[in-house]
């Protein structure tokens, strides 16, 4: 078996097919595909080979704890360890979703943020020296980031802010939501935005606790937004293919060896974006 592997998730389709794809054709090294429906990820894989591509399945529902560790286990004693890891599954509930406020902060939060969050806790002690890390965030956690208080604000920005602080905060979103009257603005891509906020923030801190913990180990680790992308999370309307939506996750994903940046930024259209 190759040493060198490249694991997406939510890659059945989407910007995270397009990702499986294009690393396909430009990873050295195994590609897996991975989703948490078997068939289909099957049929995903099995349409890249109709194209000439060979990509890998694997089973992984970034909700399910067990099949994170189950995967994280077999990624450990197949590869000793990732090269790639790229972080794309997350949901968007429909607008006029018939929830209370509450339940689709919970909800999208479990998905985006808290399964994204675990999803890292158990890969990144098994990304390699001069591994890559892409968490596929938004651009819409910068529109996230800009709703919330000053004083919040200041603390998603600061340079101190630790990985339990970060966690106590989204919770206190969720909480306020419980108790407070709802708003006009309360709707699923509110709840949406704040959770990519997170998932971005908590970029930044893996990307420093890197530096710190393993500061010669060449790990790049970064946040970025694909574009408005034509999916089935935003419909025909968006301006990207799924194929241009994947060039930013690609050209992080395969940042060169020796690169030292960008680490630690939310990226789109390959540049970094003022946070
Ligand atoms: P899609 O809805 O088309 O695809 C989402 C993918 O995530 C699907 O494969 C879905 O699987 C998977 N997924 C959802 N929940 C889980 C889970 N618990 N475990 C494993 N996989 C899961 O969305 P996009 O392709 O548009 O989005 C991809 C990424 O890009 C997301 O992170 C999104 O937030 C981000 N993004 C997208 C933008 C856009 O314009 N499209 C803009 C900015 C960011 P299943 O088929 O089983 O539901």
């Amino acid at each position: 078996m190759s040493s060198r592997v490249a694991v997406v998730t939510g890659g059945n389709k989407g910007v995270g097919l397009a990702i499986v794809q294009a690393l396909c054709k430009q990873f050295q090294g195994d590609v897996y595909l991975t989703a948490r429906d078997v068939g289909r990820g099957q049929a995903a894989v099995e349409s890249l080979s109709s194209q000439g591509l060979n990509a890998k399945f694997r089973q992984l529902d970034i909700d399910n704890l067990n099949s994170i560790t189950a995967a994280a286990a077999f990624f450990k004693e197949n590869y000793g360890g990732v090269d790639v890891l790229v972080n794309n599954a997350a949901i968007l509930l429909k607008a006029g979703d018939p929830n209370p406020y509450s339940v689709q902060l919970d909800v999208t939060f479990k998905t985006n943020f808290y399964a994204t969050r675990d999803m890292l806790t158990h890969f990144m002690p098994l990304v390699k020296a001069g591994g890559r890390v892409v968490n596929v965030s938004s651009g819409l956690s910068i529109t996230g980031l800009k709703q919330c208080e000053p004083a919040l604000q200041q603390r998603f920005r600061s340079e101190d802010i630790t990985e339990d602080e970060l966690v106590g905060l989204m919770q206190q979103f969720v909480d306020n939501a419980k108790k407070g009257q709802p708003k006009e603005e309360d709707t699923p891509l509110k709840a949406y935005n704040l959770s990519k906020t997170g998932v971005t923030v908590l970029s930044m801190i893996l990307a420093r606790r890197l530096s710190k913990e393993r500061p010669n180990d060449g790990i790049l680790l970064n946040a970025c937004c694909p574009g408005w992308v034509r999916t089935d999370m935003t419909g025909p309307e968006a301006t990207k293919s799924p194929e241009e939506g994947a060039i930013t996750p690609v050209y992080l994903a395969l940042l060169p060896p020796g690169a030292t940046e960008p680490h630690g930024k939310l990226v789109s259209d390959k540049a970094v974006r003022e946070w």
